[in-house]
């Protein structure tokens, strides 16, 4: 039976958080046999994040001066773990430039017309426009509803060449599309669908702008979440990254910059849209949930914008530092995770610091609890055969763009990295007894993940909600779509079970809010456990004799083998 060690800090003021570490609640069934030491590291993982996710670090904004002084801190445990710089110049740093632009929702306006008829709607309540590609400043064109807006031609499955609506149809018109996806597509293939393929598709049918509309099924948290995001700046990586040369050698890693109108409708309005076509929204919805195949038609009316949008220039560095394995040719093994979090914003609960404690100061803190034990065990001489890579991004929270440069740009030689084992919030909020992990199904380091698991007594599972997009909405789909293996993985539960309540409670209440902050009670000794299994997958794959490759039956093996 494991010891449950719950840290419940926000029972107190902030200022007495050390004591409190001290002091960790025990609660749960005590265990003569359970292991202080197990304690003793979830507190130091723990420390690593109050300092991260202190106040006064702000948020870590990607480009804020307090980022770089959070990443001054990670790159100085870096050193004290005894680890080399593997960033550029001899240095653990990877600055990379981006465009920065805020949408100004003040000047901005957005309305239907139907029938001659213009209908207003109210940005905030009815939509938000996204910041985080370069939109047009005005537009006026016809909206046509293209399902799930999913190209997937060789599956038999698009949505943009469809009978009802011919691809011709779709030039010069903006299209309307709902999250998810029919249920006879794998879950890989839907995520991957909604990247790279789907803005291509949109680009090659001369689609002038894209409308999306979640599902209540797939938010992770409330309409009025997502509305207060849309004051936050979005990002792009600048001409100077070098982004248009990367897509040339990867095209699934590289993005387009033409500006698009690109904006998220309420669910909650959405039937404004479908409103005189004899279709409904709630209609569409109950098809969505059920995963079946949605019609696509014109929407008989038109949408109209202006968007007033200010741009900025904005550098901020990846950090890497590396030990080296026992046999030079066998390549490395990455571990990463993401620094940045979403800075100050709209007040929740009267607080505006967003400090991003588990999203990703939880995940950076074990890449650096990593790198202390493999740092300990190259200083005894004991080296895994592949070399370790610790990888920290910049701008994960700006659409995955630090990983991205650096799948495009590695600072090692490309073919050097054989996998990726990637960290964002994986939530230890309880007992540690399953894990559920992102591209299991997908190649080898399934097997390293099994083996492992089973050594540490976790049961190891698949992403049990691919519809939420998991596997292509961190660090870990850069690699990925650069060709390298990889896995990201969360604490597990079992549907309907208390754990199941917790995590969805936490993206609920927490998840991208200001209390996502140190007073949430974090279970430090299951947060030990996962590290030390963690640890002892990176040195399983840097160990294992046989190259990591994705299996014949993956997706994704076209991006390895570049056909
Ligand atoms: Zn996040």
């Amino acid at each position: 039976m494991k010891k449950r060690g719950f840290l419940l800090a926000g029972l107190v003021g902030a200022g007495a958080i050390l004591s409190l570490v001290l002091a960790a609640q025990v609660s749960g069934v005590a265990d003569a046999t359970a292991s202080t030491d197990d304690e003793a590291r979830g507190k130091a993982w723990w420390a690593h994040v109050q300092v991260l996710a202190d106040d006064s670090m702000k948020g870590r904004l990607t480009g804020s001066p307090e980022y770089l002084r959070a990443a001054g801190y990670v790159v100085r445990r870096f050193k004290e773990y005894g680890l080399a710089p593997a960033g550029v110049g001899g240095s653990y740093y990877q600055p990379v430039h981006f465009i920065e632009q805020w949408v100004n929702a003040g000047k901005s306006s957005i309305g239907l017309v139907a029938d001659g008829q213009a209908q207003p709607l109210v940005l905030g309540q009815d939509a938000v426009l996204s910041s985080r590609s370069p939109e047009p400043q005005t537009v006026d064109a016809g909206l046509v509803f293209l399902g799930y807006g999913l190209h997937l031609p060789e599956s038999g499955y698009d949505d943009f060449n469809s009978g009802e609506v011919p691809g011709a149809l779709l030039r010069g018109k903006i299209v309307v599309v709902i999250n998810g996806g029919p249920a006879e597509l794998p879950g890989a293939l839907k995520s991957f669908a909604r990247t790279s393929p789907m803005r291509r598709a949109m680009a090659d049918a001369g689609v002038v702008g894209i409308v999306s509309i979640p599902t209540p099924k797939s938010m992770d948290f409330g309409w009025d979440r997502v509305a207060s995001s849309a004051s936050q700046p979005g990002m792009w990586l600048a001409p100077e990254a070098g982004d248009a040369e990367v897509a040339r050698r990867h095209p699934a890693l590289g993005d387009d910059h033409s500006p698009m109108f690109a904006a998220t409708f309420n669910p909650a309005q959405a039937e404004k849209l479908f409103a005189g076509t004899g279709h409904s929204f709630a209609e569409m919805l109950t098809l969505a949930d059920a995963q079946k195949p949605l019609p696509r038609f014109d929407l008989k009316k038109r949408l109209t914008a202006t968007v007033v949008t200010e741009r900025d220039a904005v550098v901020s560095p990846n950090l890497v530092a590396k030990l080296e394995g026992s046999d030079p040719e066998a390549g490395f093994v990455a571990v990463s995770a993401h620094l940045d979090h979403l800075g100050v914003g709209e007040p929740i609960h009267g607080k505006t610091i967003y400090n991003g404690a588990m999203d990703d100061a939880s995940g950076v803190a074990t890449v650096l609890e990593t790198a202390r034990m493999l740092g300990a065990d190259a200083e005894k001489g004991v080296r895994p055969r592949r070399g370790v890579l610790f990888v920290i991004f910049t701008a994960e929270e700006k659409g995955l763009l630090g990983s991205r440069y650096f799948a495009g740009h590695p600072t090692v030689p490309a073919a050097a990295i054989k996998a990726d084992l990637n960290l964002d919030m994986f939530l230890p909020l309880f007992a540690l007894k399953k894990l559920h992990v992102q591209g299991l199904e997908q190649s080898t380091l399934a097997d390293d993940a099994r083996k492992v698991g089973a050594a540490h007594g976790i049961v190891i599972a698949g992403d049990p909600e691919p519809d939420r997009n998991s596997f292509v909405r961190t660090d870990q789909y850069s690699f990925v779509q650069a060709g390298v293996p990889a896995l990201a993985m969360k604490f597990g539960w079992e549907a309907g079970s208390p754990e199941y309540h917790a995590w969805r409670n936490w993206l609920a209440e927490r998840y991208h809010s200001t209390q996502d902050d140190l007073s949430q009670p974090v279970d430090l000794v299951a947060a030990a456990q996962f590290n030390a299994f963690f640890a002892d997958l990176v040195r399983a794959v840097a160990d294992d004799p046989a190259t990591p490759h994705y299996l014949e039956s993956s997706f994704f093996r076209r991006f390895e083998t570049g056909q």
